[in-house]
């Protein structure tokens, strides 16, 4: 089966290799305070800021998933309030799950089809500000040129941006944002249950000004303890290993980016000449290059998902609002350009039938 499903997604086939491995080697049962698990710490640190081209002073930790870090940003980053600017049902979650944390959270929504104007954000009094770089759902993507100008814009505000599906998968403006972060289940090709975070030197210093401590994934606690390469509990050593592994094998970001965009360019050129679907994002600029989304009556969606499954090809469902009228083809990097071809065959082919009442 190839599964193009943006998440839980395809995951690298050499894992199951570096799985075994890992469990020869002891890693599976290593004490998470030796000096074994460090040394997998301080090197996995290493690479994730090397091969994804991390700014040096930018710092990486790990939490569990990238729901955790909503919380996580919201307990140990938020002093009065956040805001989030979204169009899909990512960040409307995580909205939603920062006004549990603190109550006096704003959101702005905008279409899926445009860019929020910058020049109308108010952003008075609050902290931070969250943004979806890409958005799973609906197959949107922020661009680093509008980046920057929110980044100039509000320069005394924290910026996090929560690019789950973007990581790893396509080069970020680090820079325009404080706290990046991704669970691996999506570009980097793992098993889900590993998070990825990111931190800037300002969102080092809003958590150690806040000083918060009260929970078991205080940001605070996970940055003291990270700079020992220890985690406040034991953490999902495995995951941890089976990034490190994985990324010693990976091209560099730039390159995985160019590879991504240009099959992204084949694919998308494609699905535009079919008659049998449409494209939900109209606006290039604004449609993400690793989650691709359409439009097709429903019958039509599930011969589509009928047939391609007869074939050994998993199309993902429309998630949210679109879960019903929409499918995503996941572009991800562990999905090699011989599967996309393959999807691009199917779709060549497929001819919808007539159905008869
Ligand atoms: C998948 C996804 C999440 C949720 O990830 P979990 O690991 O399940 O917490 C959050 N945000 C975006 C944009 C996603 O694509």
């Amino acid at each position: 089966m190839i599964t193009f499903y943006p998440g839980p997604s395809k995951v690298y086939p050499e894992v199951p290799q570096y799985v075994r491995e890992a469990y020869e080697a002891g890693v599976l049962s290593i004490n998470h305070r030796s000096p074994e698990f460090m040394e997998i710490f301080r090197r996995v640190r290493q690479l994730v800021k090397e091969k994804l081209d991390v700014p040096d002073s930018y710092t990486v930790v790990f939490s569990s998933s990238a729901t955790e870090c909503w919380e996580i940003i919201s307990q140990s980053l938020v002093s009065k309030k956040s805001l989030h600017i979204f169009n899909g049902a990512f960040g409307e979650k995580w909205w939603r799950y920062a006004q549990q944390l603190v109550p006096a959270t704003e959101s702005i929504v905008f279409d899926r089809e445009e860019l929020p104007d910058i020049d109308q954000i108010l952003a008075d009094n609050a902290d931070l500000i969250a943004i979806t770089h890409n958005e799973t759902s609906n197959g949107t993507a922020l661009p680093g040129d509008w980046m920057k100008k929110l980044r100039k814009q509000f320069p005394n505000a924290l910026i996090a941006a929560d690019s789950t599906s973007s990581m790893a998968g396509v080069a970020l403006p680090w820079e325009a944002a404080d706290i990046w972060y991704a669970s691996v289940q999506k570009c980097f090709g793992l098993p889900a249950g590993l998070a990825v975070m990111v931190l800037s030197p300002q969102a080092i210093e809003q958590t150690q000004s806040l000083g918060e401590k009260g929970h078991y994934n205080s940001l605070l606690n996970i940055y003291d303890q990270s700079q020992r390469y220890q985690t406040t509990h034991t953490p999902n050593v495995l995951g941890i290993y089976l990034l490190m592994r994985t990324l010693e094998n990976r091209a560099s970001i730039s390159e995985v980016n160019t590879q991504l965009t240009k099959r992204f360019t084949e694919w998308f050129i494609m699905l535009q000449n079919l008659n049998y679907v449409k494209l939900i994002i109209t606006n290039d600029a604004v449609q993400s290059k690793t989650v691709v989304p359409f439009q097709a009556t429903p019958e039509v969606i599930n011969q589509l998902q009928e047939q391609a499954k007869e074939q050994g090809i998993i199309i993902g469902n429309g998630y949210g609002e679109l879960k019903t009228t929409t499918l995503r083809i996941a572009n991800f990097p562990a999905i090699t350009d011989a599967e996309i071809h393959q999807l691009m065959n199917f779709f060549a082919n497929f001819a919808p039938e007539k159905l008869s009442h």
